[in-house]
């Protein structure tokens, strides 16, 4: 039997990892989602790499989630002359708005002009991931003009963080999101993350743009001061969310970020929303063939936070060893499993405490897994965040809600025909668990399940049941 992780791994896309061969090896090392990132691929690639994930995660045998990340109101740099200026310390310099070809004296800011009455004197401007820093000195016209404080080299393209600012006015989705969004639609990604992320406000007009009925599960980047502050109420609404420590990280001092991990995944699990763990988890394995050992703990501290996913981004996405990352992350999650303290928080609603029923039976009996029929994924999920002794079975008929699933803590998803009464319903639990090599005939499964069949309803039984091996 393989050794099941309980934490999923998601593995970023990008030139080093979008040709077949490598994505077979990463799906084979144990990737249980991939990320399409829309601020680094185009349209035609994109189709084309989905194409290719799900016919090897068939071949494979394996359910694989793919999420798209749409870029968002990024704010960044204009064109600059050669591609890149050297921004001396103490030196004065103009942003606009204007499209121009940008040099020392003046450069433009794409997404700029909603935010300009925002910006006020000795506000920062953040320039690469915070390693140029600006201040503001006053505006001119429709320009704002800026000392340089920390200097270096900028080049286009690179990505411009104003933590002072509110960012009130800037739109949720830009044209290129609404692009990006009716593409991954049509090519049937699972999950959408939708980055810069201010309000939960951000998330229903994401959802609103989703067609009626939509299985799609909604991601909120966690990566703006105003996000932290709105928690809660983003929590009501999106589906996960990410703990995007890239640019978290930029708008708020480094040393916030952990007390601030560990508060967004506990509430996330208290709340039972899904919670991933992004960036430079394992940054050196973009160079190095091993990481550094801040790193490994790094990832066990995310596992031992109580997060359901790991994320690799530029390890995957351009490093020169993605396979060997991934490998690198199982290992040290499994290690990491084997120790960490499971979180089992308090229960409100009928369906709730239905999971934590299943999870507390399989305690006391000595199940060796839980197995939940679920339409929507919920009481999988559910039970999943009671992080219960034993993996846990999700049993679907929706393509789409079984690779949704691949992304939560401890679910091993199976895709399954239709089942029409209970009888059928328990054999199948025993032949399908036991063909997976998920249980050995004499165990025990707790199931859970909706009764009558035919009603399509929420779950509402847990049962004991002995596989006998008689099907
Ligand atoms: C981040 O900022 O941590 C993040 C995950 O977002 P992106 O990779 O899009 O910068």
């Amino acid at each position: 039997m393989p050794v099941s992780r309980l934490t999923k791994i998601i593995a970023t896309i990008g030139p080093a990892s979008n040709e077949p061969e490598i994505i077979k090896g990463l799906i084979e090392v144990g990737t249980n989602v991939f990320r399409i990132n829309c601020s680094h691929s185009d349209l035609k690639t994109r189709a084309n790499v989905i194409k290719t994930i799900r016919e090897l995660s068939r071949n494979a045998k394996k359910e694989i989630g793919v999420l798209l990340d749409l870029q968002g109101p990024k704010i960044r740099v204009g064109k600059l002359k050669n591609s890149s200026i050297l921004l001396k310390d103490k030196a004065k310099v103009i942003l606009s708005s204007e499209s121009i070809i940008g040099d020392e004296q003046k450069f433009q800011v794409v997404n700029f002009e909603k935010i300009i009455n925002e910006l006020k004197p000795s506000h920062r401007v953040l320039l690469d991931d915070g390693k140029i820093e600006l201040n503001v000195v006053g505006k001119i016209n429709d320009e704002v003009e800026c000392q340089v404080v920390y200097g270096g080299e900028l080049k286009d393209g690179k990505g411009v963080n104003l933590p002072d600012s509110d960012l009130k006015d800037v739109i949720t989705l830009t044209e290129k999101d609404i692009v990006d969004l009716n593409h991954g639609i049509e090519n049937n990604v699972d999950l959408i993350a939708l980055s810069f992320v201010r309000s939960a406000k951000d998330i229903t007009v994401l959802k609103n743009h989703l067609p009626n009925k939509s299985f799609i599960k909604i991601i909120a980047k966690i990566e703006k001061p105003q996000a932290v502050k709105d928690l809660e109420n983003i929590l009501d609404v999106a589906d996960g969310i990410m703990v995007a420590r890239g640019d978290l990280g930029v708008e708020l001092s480094p040393e916030k970020l952990p007390a601030i991990q560990k508060k967004l995944i506990q509430r996330a699990n208290e709340k039972n929303v899904l919670v991933i763990t992004a960036t430079q988890m394992l940054e050196s394995m973009i160079n190095f063939p091993k990481p550094t050992r801040a790193e490994v703990s790094d990832v066990a501290n995310a596992i031992f936070d109580g997060t359901d996913a790991i994320m690799l981004s530029g390890e995957t996405a351009s490093g020169k060893y993605p396979i060997l990352a991934v490998e690198t992350m199982h290992k040290i999650a499994l290690e990491a499993e084997s120790v960490a303290p499971r979180y089992r928080h308090d229960v409100k609603t009928t369906q709730e405490n239905l999971a934590r029923s299943a999870c507390e039976l399989a305690e006391r009996v000595k199940a060796s897994a839980i197995a939940t029929f679920t339409l929507s994924g919920n009481t999988a999920k559910l039970a999943s965040k009671q992080r219960p002794p034993v993996k846990v079975v999700a049993l679907t008929q929706n393509e789409m809600v079984s690779r949704q699933l691949s992304l939560c803590w401890g679910i091993t998803p199976i895709l399954l025909m239709d089942v029409h009464d209970t009888e059928t319903m328990m054999n199948l639990v025993e032949k399908t668990l036991l063909e997976h090599g998920l249980i050995k005939k004499g165990e025990i499964v707790i199931v859970t399940g909706g009764l009558p069949i035919a009603a399509r309803g929420e779950s509402n039984f847990v049962k004991i049941h002995k596989c006998e091996g008689k099907f």
